[in-house]
């Protein structure tokens, strides 16, 4: 007889058949979300996938600004997110009234917004990067001064990496789990107990942070770091739920959280129940104003074939 989790795991892989689904998680997940995903990776990764993917529904484990992404990128198919209210404080800092604000007050400057920002907002956005991506962009615009945002300690991260002027937009944007819960004071503990350790830390965490990292790297770039670096223990500075993926994927080697109570509360909003549940209805499907998706879409072709 099996339990109540594992009931439920049962009967979502039942009708994911029936229903031609796919469910596709982030990295930050929780690790049964993780377990009954087809695919689990970062929010590139994720919105790549769906557009290859032989499906007639995706449900998206994540948050919304990743399921609207994926939305947009594929407009024929039923894109379903468990629960719309698992959004992202770090995307809401850059709202589209601000955008526009700043691109009027810096018309000569590029827009370039990190993928963690509200769907009107990249429709207002020249390029659209991934923390793994915005240095090498950012380089190969050729503009002097760009405006970056939401993240500021991303911005930092892309201006000393780059070399180029980095206006942030706003300079105070943040996810409040790498800034409050990945800090100095969790860096040092962690160390404490793990001397030895390779530390592999997130551009979203904070500058003294960052300072002290072994590697600095999106959470793709870390989880195959962990896998390539010489080395037998690794502390992960950003969210806990890496960890465990990390875990998975290299057995042999012994992965700690920087921080075990560094856990984003809306990625951990997407449960077996709510996925089970959406499986059954259909709903809530992600549905996007067709011009605003047309542009993201444009955004992200033109981002890409810069990147080459
Ligand atoms: S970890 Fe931070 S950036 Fe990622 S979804 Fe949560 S709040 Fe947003």
């Amino acid at each position: 007889m099996p339990g109540y989790v594992e009931g439920l795991l049962e009967r979502i892989r039942e009708l994911k058949r029936q229903r031609r689904a796919v469910i596709l998680a982030h990295n930050y997940q929780l690790p049964e979300v993780q377990d009954v995903a087809d695919f689990v990776g970062d929010s590139l990764e994720l919105a790549r996938k769906a557009m290859n993917v032989d499906a007639d529904v995706i449900v998206f484990a994540g948050v919304s600004f990743m399921a609207e992404m994926v939305a947009a990128l594929n407009p024929d198919k039923v894109v379903l997110h468990p629960d719309p209210t698992a959004g992202c404080p770090l995307a809401d800092f850059a709202t589209p009234q601000l955008v526009r604000r700043y691109k009027e007050k810096h018309p000569q400057a590029p827009v370039v917004l990190y993928v963690n920002s509200l769907t009107a907002a990249k429709a207002l956005a020249d390029y659209v990067v991934t923390s793994s991506s915005a240095a090498r962009l950012i380089s190969r615009i050729g503009a002097e001064e760009v405006l970056f945002g939401p993240d500021s300690n991303l911005a930092d991260h892309v201006q000393r990496s780059t070399g180029v002027r980095v206006i942030p937009l706003p300079g105070h944007g943040h996810c409040p789990v790498h800034q409050y819960l990945i800090d100095e004071y969790h860096l040092m503990k962690a160390l404490d107990e793990h001397p030895n350790a390779k530390v592999l830390v997130h551009p979203e965490a904070p500058r003294e942070v960052r300072e002290r990292a072994d590697f600095i790297g999106s959470t793709s770039q870390m989880l195959r770091a962990v896998g390539e670096m010489d080395a037998e223990e690794f502390i992960l500075g950003t969210e806990e739920g890496l960890a465990y993926r990390a875990r998975r994927l290299y057995p042999n080697k012994r992965v700690y959280p920087l921080n075990p109570r560094a856990i984003c509360i809306d990625m951990k909003k997407i449960t077996p129940l709510k996925i089970l549940r959406s499986l059954e209805t259909l709903k809530p499907r992600v549905t996007l104003d067709p011009e605003v998706s047309r542009r993201v879409r444009e955004v992200i072709e033109r981002s890409l074939q810069l990147l080459g």
